[in-house]
């Protein structure tokens, strides 16, 4: 039995951190403008080239945002929702978990939680975590607040249950993978040493080869990607090379996390 009525599903989701990639590092980086314009490159172009992409192949996708961009950009809040994505949880500020302690924890869900209310009249109903972490609290967090599906784990090429506290939940982790991120091959800044830029052909090959392999296992792909960073021109050829060699394939679903998460619930929990 395939994972949704639509075949294999592929999910191309954004995570628009803008101005908080730097600013979660070191909130003293608000002080130094030509490093915080990296980020606002996301909101002031990137997006808009990625929204424009998206559209030319009619998909939908999930925009995981920070609380505070979600308030600080509101036009480009209302052009994801006029195409028809969904917005997702990201944190309020970006801030890494590991450094929170509990109670910062749980203001950065719930902040985050109220500003995409706010501006989008629903609650979110997927989570990822800021750069990849989580505390022991995270996971009781995310029942807690009713998330629908997570997307923040490493441990599998298919989605499951997500375990919380001994007890299998309805929450739908959908897991991904360092090489299916843009951050890691492209990200290059002065205060990141040690890391190179890597031609947007190399990256290609590896996100085709992963589809490859996942299409044939009959598992999912997550591809999480951030504005900023695909959305500049030579890198934004891996994401509509990606779409048309998805397209190549028969019974591929390119989609919102929620819509095909609802899809695939109700497989993993039918007997087997
Ligand atoms: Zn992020």
């Amino acid at each position: 039995m395939s994972l949704t009525d639509r075949g294999f599903p592929l999910f191309l989701t954004f995570d628009l951190d803008a101005e908080t990639m730097w600013t979660a590092r070191d909130p003293n980086y608000a002080k130094r403008p030509i490093l915080m314009s990296q980020g606002a490159y996301g909101w002031k172009v990137g997006v808009w080239r990625v929204m424009e992409l998206l559209r030319r192949y009619e998909v939908r996708a999930t925009f995981f945002i920070p609380g505070i961009i979600v308030e600080q950009r509101p036009q480009v809040v209302e052009a994801l929702l006029k195409d028809g994505h969904e917005i997702a949880h990201h944190s309020h500020t970006h801030a890494w978990i590991v450094n929170l302690t509990p109670e910062q924890e749980r203001e950065e869900m719930q902040k985050g939680f109220d500003a995409i209310k706010r501006a989008t009249g629903q609650a979110p109903r997927g989570y990822r975590s800021p750069a990849a972490e989580f505390s022991p609290i995270s996971l009781g967090l995310m029942k807690e607040y009713g998330f629908d599906y997570s997307s923040n784990f490493f441990d599998d090429d298919s989605p499951y249950l997500l375990e919380i506290d001994g007890e299998t939940t309805d929450i739908v982790e959908l897991p991904f993978r360092w090489v299916l991120d843009d951050a890691p091959f492209f990200q290059y800044s002065i205060v990141l040493p040690g890391r190179t830029m890597h031609p947007p052909s190399s990256v290609l090959e590896s996100w085709k080869t992963e589809f490859d392999v996942l299409y044939h296992e009959d598992r999912m792909m997550m591809v999480g990607m951030h504005p900023e960073i695909i959305g500049q021109p030579s890198r934004l050829v891996v994401l509509e090379g990606l779409i048309k060699h998805a397209r190549d394939h028969a019974n591929v679903w390119m989609g919102r996390c929620d819509e095909m998460s609802d899809q695939i619930r109700p497989r993993l929990k039918a007997p087997r």
